[in-house]
């Protein structure tokens, strides 16, 4: 199957981009006894509090900057594209993701963490080409995936409330996954293996 991602004046819009429609006000952070909740938004079952996102893919503008929580996290979950939304690409090695270059670091790319999901073939290069940090992205095949983790702002306890952290990746089994203001998933990337995809080495080229 193949989806192609929605345009805005010629340019493909991938899927997980927030649009400027789909903004809703910052609810307030609330002190529970276990960690941190939303004022007039639930946890989800696991004790994760989710930025809230209104869904209006394509109304609005593009705002190729932020990403759109709710289709992130479908896209990690389903192994969608993170561009057209369609079906990730799957071979004999794996599902096909992009990651930033990092060899050179030992054990990379073995157990990698990422929010970025995965590609379908047609869409491999459009990361490359839109996202400056993608720039030197490689292609690897991943044949075991495991969304474990909420990307997001950590809190602490605090006199007057809940004190804002820095933003990382907190996994499931942490009881710290109750103090952060989710934003997307995070997956860890097991059985990975680097792939030479002339469809990257395409998009590198400069435009004439
Ligand atoms: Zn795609």
């Amino acid at each position: 199957m193949t989806t192609a991602p929605l345009t805005f004046k010629g340019h493909p819009v991938p899927y997980i981009a927030a649009w400027s429609s789909e903004h809703l006000p910052e609810p307030a952070v609330v002190r529970v006894p276990d960690g941190i909740g939303l004022l007039r938004y639930p946890r989800d079952s696991a004790g994760v509090s989710w930025k809230p996102w209104a869904l209006r893919q394509g109304d609005g503008t593009p705002e190729y900057g932020f990403v759109h929580g709710p289709r992130q996290r479908r896209a990690m979950r389903r192994q969608l594209c993170q561009v057209c939304g369609g079906p990730a690409d799957v071979n004999e090695q794996g599902v096909l993701w992009l990651l930033e270059d990092s060899r050179g670091v030992p054990g990379w790319p073995e157990r990698e963490v990422t929010t970025h999901p995965p590609v379908c073939l047609p869409c491999a290069p459009l990361p490359v080409r839109l996202c400056p940090h993608m720039e030197n992205a490689v292609a690897v095949r991943v044949g075991r995936v495991v969304v474990d983790g909420v990307y997001g702002r950590l809190y602490a306890a605090g006199l007057g409330g809940p004190v804002p952290g820095e933003k990382k990746v907190v996994f499931a089994d942490d009881p710290r996954v109750k103090w952060i203001y989710g934003g997307q998933l995070a997956a860890t990337l097991m059985n990975v293996t680097v792939v030479d995809l002339p469809e990257l080495r395409s998009a590198r080229l400069p435009v004439l």
